[in-house]
C-alpha cells in the first residue's frame, strides 16, 4: 500500500494514544482481507484502509469518531461480516471500525422481557441466553452463528420468522448510537409504549452505518413456545399456495410463524445438499414448508394436523410429511436452509432478494424468467422466499454462468421496477444494490434521505459510497 500521509499518520498516532495501541492496528499489521478489504493489485488507485480499530466500549467509539470527524477520516464500520450487499467492505485510506470486541450481554430483565446487549454479540449468543431465561429472541437466519446484533440492527435484518414477530425493526426496544462528531445518544428503553417525541431509533435502524455506529441495544423477548409443528408440503399452483396461507393464517392464528415456499427446481436442487432421503418425491410444482409455534402442549398437534387433512381431502396440497420429532423438524428445515450452499450443486450464481406483493410473486417469477431467457439466450433460475412477507429470493445464472451479472442484475431489477416491488426486501442496499435504488424510491424520498444523511452525517465519514445513490446536481 502507499505510504501514510502526513495528516493520515497524525490521526493515528493520536487515536493509538488515546485508545492505546491494543485497540488500533495499523494496516500493515491488521488481517485487512478478513476485514474484507480485496486486495487488487491491477488497480492503479491503491484501495488499501488505513486501520482497523477494535473499541471495547461506547466511550472508545466516541473517541475514534470524534478524531475521524476532526480529521475526515472515512469510517466503516463492521460486525460479523455476514452481509450480502457490501456494506461493510472498507473504503480506501479509511478506517475499519470492529465491534467485535464489543460483546458483552450485560442484562437480562425477566419482567420487561427484555435482553440489553452489545452491538458485537452474536445472534446465536442472544437465542442461547433467552433461553437459558426461558423466554425467546425470534430473529433467526442462517448466519446466527456470525452474525452480531449491531449488524442485524444496522441492516433490519428479517429472516425466517418475521411473519409472526416481525423484522429486527420490532425487536429493538431501546438504542445507544454514536453519532459523527462522536456525541454518545442513549436511550435504553426498556417500555414498549414510548410516545415521547420522536422516536429517533428508527432512523438508524436499517442505515447501514451511514447515519451513526449502534454500540448497545435493548431488544425485545418473547415467551419461549412450548409446542413447535412443522410439515412440508407439495402443491400445483401457486393459486393453492395463496389459498393456503389464507387459511393457515385463519385457522394458526398468531401461532403460524414460518410459510417458506420453494419452486420445484429450488426443491430438487435442495435436496441434493441435505443429507438424507428426500422427505417429499420431486415434481410438485411448489413445496411450502410451514411451521407453528405454539404454547398449548394438548392441542396445537391436533390443529395443526386438522389444517393439513382438510387441504389434502380437498386435494389442495397434494401431499405432506409432517416432522415427528425434533430431528425430523432440523430435517425439514434444512431443505428451506440449503439455500446457503446451492453453489454447490447448481453453481456460481446471482442472489436476489426482493420484495413483489405477495398475490403478484409466481407471475413475476415467471416473467423474470422469461426476460433472463431472452436478455441472455438461455439460463436458469431457482426460487423460493417467504412469500407472506412478500418476500422472494433467485439465484439466476446464464447459458455460461454469472458472465454477465451485470445484465443479470439489470434485467432482474428492472422487473422488480415494472412489478412495483422493492429491490431490497431484507439485505440491503450497501454498494451492490446503490445504483438500483431509484427503481424502488421516488427521486423526493431519495433526496429526503440525503437531507437526513447531511443533518447527521456533515462531513460524509459514515460509510461513504453506501446506500445513497450519487445526489443530483441540482442539489449539490
Ligand atoms: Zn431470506
Amino acid at each position: 500500500m502507499n505510504a501514510p500521509t502526513s495528516a493520515q499518520t497524525i490521526f493515528l498516532d493520536q487515536l493509538m494514544g488515546e485508545l492505546g495501541p491494543v485497540s488500533v492496528l495499523a494496516a500493515a499489521d491488521a488481517d485487512l482481507v478478513r476485514h474484507g478489504h480485496v486486495p487488487d493489485p491491477t488497480q492503479a488507485v491503491d484501495r488499501t484502509p488505513l486501520a482497523v480499530a477494535y473499541p471495547r466500549s461506547t466511550a472508545d467509539v466516541s473517541t475514534i469518531l470524534r478524531l475521524c470527524h476532526q480529521h475526515h477520516i472515512a469510517v466503516t464500520p463492521q460486525g460479523g461480516l455476514t452481509g450480502m450487499v457490501g456494506g461493510a467492505i472498507p473504503g480506501a485510506g479509511g478506517l475499519i471500525l470492529s465491534l467485535e470486541r464489543m460483546r458483552e450481554i450485560e442484562e437480562v430483565d425477566v419482567a420487561a422481557a427484555t435482553m440489553t446487549v452489545q452491538a458485537g454479540v452474536p445472534l446465536q449468543a442472544v437465542q442461547e441466553r433467552a433461553e437459558a431465561c426461558d423466554l425467546f429472541f425470534p430473529l433467526d437466519l442462517g448466519a446466527r452463528g456470525s452474525c452480531m446484533i449491531g449488524g442485524n440492527i444496522a441492516t433490519n435484518a428479517g429472516g425466517n420468522r418475521v411473519l409472526r414477530y416481525g423484522m429486527m425493526r420490532e425487536l429493538v426496544l431501546g438504542l445507544e448510537v454514536v453519532l459523527a462528531d462522536g456525541t454518545i445518544v442513549t436511550s435504553l428503553n426498556k417500555m414498549l409504549k414510548n410516545n415521547a417525541g420522536y422516536d429517533w431509533k428508527h432512523l438508524f435502524i436499517g442505515s447501514e452505518g451511514t447515519l451513526g455506529i449502534t454500540t448497545r441495544a435493548v431488544l425485545r423477548l418473547y415467551p419461549k413456545p412450548r409446542t413447535t409443528n412443522v410439515a412440508l408440503c407439495g402443491l400445483a399452483t401457486f393459486d393453492d399456495v395463496l389459498a393456503f396461507l389464507k387459511e393457515a393464517r385463519s385457522m394458526l392464528g398468531g401461532d403460524l410463524s414460518a410459510f417458506e415456499v420453494m419452486w420445484k427446481e429450488f426443491y430438487e436442487v435442495a435436496v441434493q445438499i441435505a443429507d438424507g432421503p428426500p422427505p417429499l418425491e420431486a415434481g410438485y410444482p411448489f413445496y411450502v414448508l410451514i411451521e407453528a409455534l405454539g404454547s398449548d402442549e394438548q392441542d396445537d398437534g391436533a390443529r395443526f394436523e386438522r389444517l393439513l387433512e382438510r387441504f389434502i381431502t380437498s386435494k389442495v396440497v397434494k401431499d405432506a410429511v409432517v416432522a415427528q420429532s425434533a430431528r425430523e423438524v432440523e430435517g425439514l428445515w434444512a431443505i428451506r436452509d440449503s439455500s446457503g450452499e446451492l453453489d454447490r450443486v447448481f453453481g456460481e450464481a446471482v442472489n436476489f432478494d426482493v420484495s413483489i406483493p405477495t398475490g403478484n410473486i409466481a407471475a413475476f417469477a415467471d416473467d423474470c424468467r422469461s426476460r433472463l431467457r431472452e436478455a441472455l439466450g438461455g439460463g436458469e433460475a431457482l426460487v423460493f422466499g417467504h412469500i407472506a412477507d412478500s418476500n422472494l429470493h433467485l439465484s439466476c445464472k446464464g447459458p455460461d454462468g454469472i458472465a454477465r451479472s451485470g445484465l443479470i442484475d439489470a434485467t432482474v431489477y428492472a422487473a422488480v421496477r415494472d412489478w412495483g416491488g422493492s429491490i431490497s426486501a431484507e439485505h440491503g442496499i450497501g454498494v451492490g444494490k446503490r445504483d438500483y435504488l431509484p427503481y424502488s424510491r421516488t427521486p423526493s424520498e431519495i433526496d429526503l434521505m440525503w437531507k437526513i444523511k447531511h443533518s447527521l452525517d456533515p462531513t460524509g465519514i459514515l460509510n461513504p459510497g453506501k446506500v445513497l445513490p450519487a445526489q443530483r446536481s441540482s442539489d449539490s
